[in-house]
């Protein structure tokens, strides 16, 4: 049985709630001979700030640089508002991305056939979604320079972002969407603005150069990201995997999420570059924030942070059938009517973070 090393960063707010379920998914899965796991605990946001005046110490940095996966919680909240702008929470999770080279955002958006409901689409349209949004995170115009606002003396200011992208760039997220389409229903869809933008001319043009030199065998579509939002409210089903740059991935996977119900119920992983033995640095982490309104309350919905580690057991470690047993756990706790209250819909009552974790351990004892 292998081990992996993992850094677990539970964070602030709900992070450490949510991250207690994950604990005992690990161990659930190290007493089955599934895998074992050699877990450090440290601290990022606020409760490093707390303890080491910055929002992660370099002591957790080695850490994650050595581990085989960072499992993170969520960080922020109102406590640490007026702190300074580069110790705040959120610096901790920009320096892990940065420091961890963590380029590509995956962002999956499973609709369960139990929460159909709680979509603000209609049922037919949502029922059985599973698509996945692979977002260029560490590019494009939220790092291109030049990036300021300049005064032009003549009482207007001028505000500037550069979209930039380079030909490697987009041929290495490229490659992690072809390799995932591969594994999955083998199609892609790449998304840019190529009508109005030069990057969005580069980007079709190295996509498509990348898929008849190495990935002839998967389905490339492209479409235009106006057209892409659109679409992904009429018809999501018609899409497997989506690829786009920095900025439209951050809007249409967060179109993508409300397509699913609720915050607590997305996953999302974060991948590095493949070293020379294929492995990859990664982060795996809820979608949604420290949620300081429901905190300490026994509130949370902890499946988007058990999901999280779930995208860690298949693309980390390689463990694809403890990560689809893991999501039909899930998929059963939801169908046999169990709901925390982010997701009660029309249920009767609900169960705390605690409960839903128990259940979904239970469920996995069931169906091993
Ligand atoms: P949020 O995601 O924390 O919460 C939004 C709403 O969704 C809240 O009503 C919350 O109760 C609910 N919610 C979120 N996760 C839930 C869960 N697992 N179960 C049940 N309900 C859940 O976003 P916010 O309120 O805008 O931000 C709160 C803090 O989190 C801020 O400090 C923000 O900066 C931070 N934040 C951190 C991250 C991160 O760590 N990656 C992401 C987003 C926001």
């Amino acid at each position: 049985m292998a081990t992996y090393k993992l850094l677990l960063l539970a964070g602030d707010g709900i992070g450490p709630e949510v991250m207690t379920e994950v604990v005992k998914v690990a161990d659930w899965m190290a007493k089955a001979g599934i895998a074992s796991f050699e877990s450090e605990n440290g601290l990022v946001g606020g409760a490093a700030y707390d303890a080491h005046g910055k929002a992660i110490s370099e002591g957790d940095m080695k850490l994650a640089m050595e581990s085989d996966a960072v499992i993170f919680g969520a960080v922020g909240g109102p406590k640490w508002d007026a702190v300074p702008y580069d110790v705040r929470p959120e610096a901790g999770l920009l320096r892990l991305r940065k420091d961890l080279g963590l380029f590509a955002n995956l962002r999956p958006a499973i609709c369960y056939p139990a929460l159909a409901d709680a979509s603000s689409l209609k049922r037919e349209i949502v029922e059985g979604l599973d698509i996945m949004i692979v977002r260029e995170l560490t590019g494009g115009v939220y790092f291109g320079e030049p990036k300021e606002i300049i005064d032009l003396g003549n009482g207007q200011k001028r505000g500037i972002d550069t979209q930039v992208y380079d030909t490697y760039e987009i041929e290495r997220i490229g490659r992690v969407a072809f390799e995932l389409a591969r594994k999955r229903g083998n199609k892609v869809t790449s998304s840019e603005k190529r009508n109005v933008m030069k990057s969005g001319v580069l980007w079709h043009e190295v996509t498509n150069a990348l898929h008849k030199r190495e990935y002839p065998d998967v389905q490339l579509d492209h479409m235009l990201a106006d057209a892409l939002g659109m679409q992904l409210v009429r018809w999501p089903k018609q899409f497997d995997v989506i690829v786009t740059d920095n900025l439209f991935g951050d809007m249409l996977s967060d179109v993508a999420s409300m397509l699913t119900g609720s915050l607590g119920m997305l996953p999302s992983a974060s991948l590095g570059e493949a070293d020379k033995n294929g492995k990859r640095k990664a982060m795996y982490e809820p979608v949604h924030g420290s949620a300081p309104d429901i905190a300490g309350q026994g509130l949370a919905n902890p499946i988007a942070m058990i999901a999280s580690f779930g995208m860690a057991l298949r693309y980390s470690f390689n463990l694809g059938e403890a990560a689809d047993m893991l999501d039909k756990a899930i998929a059963n706790v939801l169908a046999s009517g169990l709901r925390t209250a982010d997701i009660k819909g029309t249920a009767a009552t609900t169960v705390s973070t605690t409960q839903m974790g128990d259940a979904i351990l239970a469920e996995l004892q069931k169906i091993k």
